[in-house]
C-alpha cells in the first residue's frame, strides 16, 4: 500500500537501449548502446513495487531506444495500464516501425488508452503520413514532436557545479526507472553506456532502490536534490540532426 496519497509526477523507462535510427548525439546514448531488451519479470516486479509506493504516476513514458523493437511492447503497455489505471501513458517512438505493427499492438493501445508520442526526425518526415495510417484507423491519439536539432551537454571533466546545473536543468524531473532503481534522469541511469563508450566516468550510484524499505516521500525528496551525476552536465551546444558517426564529441561539449 502507498504510505499516503502520493503522486510521482513523471516516470520514463527503456524497453530497449538500441534503436533503428542512429542519431548523432542521441540523448539516450542509443548509437553506442549494446542491444538490450527489458525483461518482463523485472518490469512487473518494479511496477508492482511502484504501485505500492505511489497512489499514481501522473505521466509514464515508455521509451528506448526504439520501444517498438521490443517484441512484447504491447504487453508492457497493457501491464503499465494495469498497475497505473489513472496515469497518462504514452509510447515514445520515431514512428518508422508503426506500419509493421500488428493489430494486437493497436488494439492493446486502444483498449488501454495508451497514446503515441512520435518524434519526427528529418530522415522520416516525408513518409510519416503513411507510417501512421493504422494508428489513425484505430483512433490512437498521436502527439508529434518535430525534431530538427540535437544538443550535447556532457562535461567530461565532471567539474560543473551540481546545484547550478540541477537548478537550470530542463530534465531534472525526467525520473528514470531502470532495474529496480529510480534515477533523476537518463544520465546516471544510462551512465554505464556512456562510460564504456565515451571514456567518461559519470557516477551511476545516485539512485533509490525501490525494493528497499523506502517510502514515497523518501523518493520525492531524493528527486528534489541534485544527483552526483549533475557535475557532468553543462551548458548545451546545439547542432542539426544528422546520422551518428559514434564519435565522443557528439556527446561531449
Ligand atoms: S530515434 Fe530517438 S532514440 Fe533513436 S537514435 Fe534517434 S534520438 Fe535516439
Ligand atoms: S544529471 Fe542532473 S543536470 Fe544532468 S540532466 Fe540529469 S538532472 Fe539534469
Amino acid at each position: 500500500m502507498s504510505d499516503s496519497n502520493t503522486t510521482l509526477p513523471y516516470l520514463e523507462f527503456h524497453l530497449t537501449d538500441h534503436c533503428n535510427l542512429n542519431c548523432k548525439g542521441c540523448s539516450h546514448f542509443c548509437p553506442i548502446a549494446d542491444e538490450n531488451n527489458l525483461i518482463i519479470d523485472t518490469f512487473l516486479r518494479d511496477m508492482k513495487r511502484l504501485s505500492e509506493l505511489f497512489t499514481t504516476i501522473s505521466k509514464i513514458r515508455i521509451m528506448g531506444g526504439e520501444p517498438l523493437l521490443h517484441p512484447l511492447v504491447a504487453t508492457f503497455a497493457e501491464e503499465t495500464r494495469r498497475f497505473f489505471p489513472h496515469s497518462t501513458i504514452c509510447i515514445v517512438t520515431n514512428g518508422i516501425l508503426l506500419p509493421s505493427m500488428n493489430c494486437i499492438f493497436y488494439e492493446t493501445l486502444q483498449k488501454n488508452n495508451v497514446t503515441l508520442d512520435i518524434s519526427v526526425y528529418p530522415i522520416a518526415r516525408d513518409k510519416m503520413s503513411s507510417y501512421i495510417l493504422s494508428a489513425l484507423q484505430y483512433g490512437i491519439p498521436i502527439n508529434f514532436t518535430d525534431v530538427f536539432n540535437f544538443r550535447k551537454d556532457l562535461n567530461a571533466s565532471g567539474d560543473s557545479d551540481k546545484y547550478s546545473t540541477f537548478k537550470q536543468c530542463g530534465n531534472r524531473f525526467c525520473t528514470f526507472l531502470r532495474d529496480g532503481k529510480v534515477f533523476h534522469c537518463r544520465i546516471p541511469a544510462l551512465s554505464s553506456i556512456a562510460n564504456k563508450k565515451l571514456g567518461v566516468n559519470i557516477p551511476g550510484d545516485s539512485y533509490i532502490d525501490i525494493h528497499t524499505n523506502v517510502l514515497a516521500a523518501d523518493i520525492l525528496e531524493f528527486l528534489n536534490r541534485p544527483s552526483s551525476a549533475c557535475v557532468y552536465c553543462t551548458k548545451a551546444t546545439w547542432f542539426p540532426w544528422e546520422v551518428s558517426k559514434r564519435k565522443e564529441d557528439e556527446w561531449i561539449v
